[in-house]
């Protein structure tokens, strides 16, 4: 049993701290945020994660996992501090480094006893040194601190069980007895652990989620050829990612990438990269693809509608993935801007995010379930691929549209049975240019 201090009690925080807890660990989850706090104490969650709520209670009831918005409290005895607080996109595409810095700071002024320091967040390359520098400066006292980075690589939607089951654990220190004793908490998960030094695992995040959004936008490149050549992206990607070289995974035509990592990741990256005289033509790229695909969406419906001045358009699904109430750089935001500065009314429906939608989405209309985003509405996009709209009544859903536009940006319908109901159907890639 370890005592451990997790601070940032976010998506990564949180599920970190609870995961923790559940393998026999005593977590003290620290946060500058007293309603998330206040919440989590009243077993509250603050964030929509599957799985997640029983963890954080089973363990709250066990004594191994408790809140504070107390640095003190949560550093108190401390061995291992994690540090989960955001990373965001600066002005510059740059990684925002002030809540990293304000941690390092916080753990330095109330240094009691030797501790190792963890870094979860995805920071940019060298940050684990910074972090050792800071703590160093701050500190009133000559106890030595560790440093090391444990880039995380869960997933929303599947945090927990990811966190459970990682395909590998980075761990990145010039301390390797600290990596190695890092590397004893997570000993129960059987897992691959990779040592390295610090700005190899640093890196490591980000070329991960770099390669993972190239993945993404190649297969939307790919899927606009087919589309101009009369070539259909399933089959396509299909095709490609039987193939061993290549593997099926974000191989799926669509909307485009979103969320709080990959947006902010790979600018972050591509922004290290010019920094030190890098040109990274690549990651540009990818970003500029991601872009022009949801721009893409709007101009297929200007060409079958005509303008969109007046048309009430229908989003269904507005996270920026299925299974999280998330909504940073979530796809449906952009959208629907772009829907609403061509005068088009917009109403939706999504089954959690509402909550955290309503902050980033004024002047729609929020609908209680999909078939009332559907009745009298010009169109109809799937923005959000959550598996309760592969259950719909579409011939429902079809008859009640004033006209049956159905643009689905996930490809998750059959286009011949769409049609056959009546719709005007568009998927992305699959050469289904609307009716027959
Ligand atoms: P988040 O915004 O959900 O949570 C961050 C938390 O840190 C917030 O609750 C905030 O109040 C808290 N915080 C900020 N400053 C603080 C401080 N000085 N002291 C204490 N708490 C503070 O962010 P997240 O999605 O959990 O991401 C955290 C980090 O993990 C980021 O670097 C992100 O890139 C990385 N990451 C995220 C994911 C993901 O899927 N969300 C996956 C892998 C890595």
């Amino acid at each position: 049993m370890s005592r451990i201090c997790v601070i940032g009690v976010g998506y990564v925080g949180l599920v970190t701290g609870a995961c923790l807890a559940d393998l026999g660990n005593r977590v003290v989850c620290q946060d500058v945020d007293q309603d998330k706090v206040g919440r989590l104490k009243q077993g509250l969650l603050p964030i929509y994660e599957p799985g997640l709520e029983e963890i954080v209670r089973r363990n709250s009831a066990a004594g191994r996992l408790c809140f504070t918005t107390s640095y003190d409290e949560g550093l108190q005895g401390a061995r291992f501090v994690y540090i989960s607080v955001g990373t965001p996109s600066g002005v510059e595409g740059e990684a925002d480094l002030t809540y990293v810095h304000q941690a390092a700071k916080a753990i330095a002024e109330r240094l009691t006893q030797s501790l190792i320091v963890v870094n979860k967040s995805t920071v940019p390359i060298g940050t684990g040194d910074l972090v050792a520098d800071l703590v160093r400066e701050h500190q009133t006292s000559d106890i030595p601190v560790a440093v090391v980075s444990n880039p995380e690589f869960l997933r929303e939607g599947s945090a927990v069980r990811d966190f459970m089951n990682p395909d590998r654990v980075v761990l990145g220190s010039t301390d390797r007895s600290a990596a190695q004793e890092v590397a004893e908490l997570y000993a129960p998960l059987q897992a691959k652990v990779m040592i390295t030094d610090l700005r190899t695992a640093e890196m490591i995040k980000y070329a991960s989620n770099a390669f993972l959004a190239t993945k993404i936008s190649f297969i939307n490149e790919v899927a606009n050829i087919c589309e101009a050549v009369g070539a259909n992206v399933l089959e396509v990607a299909e095709g490609m990612g039987t193939d061993r070289r290549i593997g099926p995974h974000f191989l799926s035509a669509g909307l485009g990438w979103g969320g709080s990592c990959f947006p902010k990741d790979v600018k972050a990256l591509a922004h290290i990269a010019a920094m030190h005289g890098c040109h990274p033509q690549l990651l540009r790229a990818v970003v500029e693809i991601n872009d022009d695909q949801r721009k893409r969406v709007i101009i297929r419906l200007r060409e079958h509608l005509g303008t969109l001045r007046g048309k009430i358009v229908g989003v269904l699904g507005l996270s920026f993935k299925p299974n999280t109430d998330d909504m940073r750089d979530a796809p449906s935001v952009q959208v629907i801007h772009f829907l609403q500065n061509e005068g088009a009314q917009v109403k939706v429906y999504d089954p959690v995010a509402v909550e955290n939608a309503r902050k980033v989405l004024r002047e729609v209309s929020y609908c209680d379930n999909p078939y009332v985003v559907a009745e009298g509405a010009d169109a109809l996009i799937l923005a959000t691929e959550w598996n309760e709209f592969k259950q719909l009544d579409m011939q429902r859903i079809a008859h009640s549209m004033r006209q049956p536009v159905l643009l689905d940006a996930r490809n998750i319908y059959d286009p011949g049975s769409m049609k056959a109901l009546g719709f005007a159907y568009f998927g992305i890639g699959t050469g289904c240019g609307g009716a027959e």
